[in-house]
């Protein structure tokens, strides 16, 4: 199974396991039931800001979502039209109440984001590149070798304005 195809089931069975319809779904992720739809049929593939955006509201890591099934290699989250690459440095875990991941965020490109769900802490190192963070209203940059922690439970956004693509990690801790 490809990652989109274990995508679209994860969110299927996970919808079901709460007895949601897609309607009631699109109220508690604030993502359209026809995206939704579409995300579940496989006809679409979410950007990063959506795929958290359904993580917050069925209240689960976003890295539930990403796994390589039967390929030996790790599973990178590269949707269409996204400027934003997510790559899990670890498979997900459940007794561990963090994610790792290595993003990679394309010049020019801004990627904004709703809240996470209620505790979550965010801790962004930037490995190659220069990052804009913008947290609670604040834009800081930071250049290689340099993190940030913030409240990944406020909105917040990531900017390149670089030339090249920045990579950065970002550790998610969930309550
Ligand atoms: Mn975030």
């Amino acid at each position: 199974m490809d990652i989109t195809a274990y995508l679209s089931a994860t969110l299927r069975a996970l919808r079901q396991a709460r007895g949601w319809s897609l309607t009631q779904t699109a109220e508690k992720t604030g993502v359209s039931k026809a995206m939704l739809g579409q995300i579940e049929r496989n006809e679409s593939s979410p950007t990063v800001a959506t795929l958290w955006k359904i993580a917050t509201g069925l209240n689960v890591p976003f890295s539930v979502f990403l796994e390589a099934g039967e390929q030996p290699e790790r599973p990178v989250f590269d949707p269409q039209d996204s400027d934003m690459i997510v790559e899990p440095l670890f498979p997900h875990d459940e007794q561990l109440r963090f994610d790792l991941f290595s993003i990679k965020l394309a010049p020019g490109a801004i990627s904004e984001s709703s809240p996470h769900y209620s505790g979550v802490v965010e801790h962004v190192i930037v490995i190659d590149g220069q990052l804009d963070l913008q947290t609670q209203g604040n834009w800081q940059t930071l250049k290689a070798g340099e993190g940030l922690r913030f409240a990944g439970d406020k909105a917040h956004s990531y900017r390149n304005r670089g030339a090249e693509p920045v990579h950065f990690h970002s550790l998610i801790h969930y309550p």
